[in-house]
Formats: structure tokens, sequence, C-alpha cells
């Protein structure tokens, strides 16, 4: 996808703080963090959103074990911590390349705003 942002940083077109790579994801820092800890677990594919995990049905389960494995690395999984996928417009979604928010390292409101 030309002129998807996620696409050009997996590509790295654009600059980023990368904390995590491998063949499916890649793992940054969010531009704009929203909590001490605020990583973006995303596929390297452009897949636009969650319901288009349907068409690569591993994906997703991967995007999660990483998740978890950075929340370890972050210091933030035994304090406990949010992961996030924001779809569509009403679900707050700004980017439409798929990806996990994971929010840590302070307490987390419920509802969410
Ligand atoms: P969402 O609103 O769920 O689509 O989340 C998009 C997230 O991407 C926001 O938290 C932004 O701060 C973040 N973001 C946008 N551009 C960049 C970038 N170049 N590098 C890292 N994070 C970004
Ligand atoms: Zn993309």
């Amino acid at each position: 996808m030309q002129d998807c942002i996620f696409c050009k940083l997996v590509q790295g077109k654009i600059p980023c703080q990368k904390v995590y790579e491998d063949e499916r994801v890649v793992a940054v820092r969010d531009i704009n963090p929203q909590a001490p800890v605020h990583l973006l677990v995303l596929p390297r594919s452009h897949l636009e959103n969650l319901l288009a995990l349907d068409e690569a049905p591993d994906l997703g389960g991967h995007c999660l074990t990483v998740l978890g494995r950075l929340a370890r690395q972050a210091g933030v999984a035994e304090a406990g911590f949010r992961v996030v996928v924001n779809t569509g417009a009403e679900g707050g979604q700004s980017v439409n390349h798929l990806h996990f928010h994971l929010l840590g390292g302070r307490a987390m409101g419920w509802p969410p705003g």
C-alpha cells in the first residue's frame, strides 16, 4: 500500500524506534505514547484491521505471543498491562494497517473512552 504510513515504517522509509522484528511482525515505540510503555505490534503485510485476520489465521496468534514477550521484556508483565486493537471508525482506528497497542507502566481505567 503506497500511502500507508505503517507500510512505510515496516519498509524503513520513515524513522521509528524498533524494539522487535521477525519475519512476520515488527514492534515499535508509539510516537505519541499514552502510557510509560506504549508499543505497537504490526504485521509486515498490509492488513486493514483485525477483520482481515480471516485471511491470515495464524498471524493474530503470533501477534499475541509477541505482545506477551514484549510485555515481559518491558517489565510490565507482573504488574499488568493492556492490549488494544482499535478497529474501524467507531473503534477509534486512525491508521488503517492492523496494529496491536501494548500499554503498561501505569494503572489503566475502565471503561475506555
Ligand atoms: P490507532 O488510533 O489505534 O489507529 O493507533 C495509531 C497509533 O499509531 C497512534 O497511537 C499513533 O500515535 C501511532 N503512530 C502514528 N504514526 C506513527 C509512527 N510514525 N511511529 C510510531 N507510531 C505512530
Ligand atoms: Zn500498510
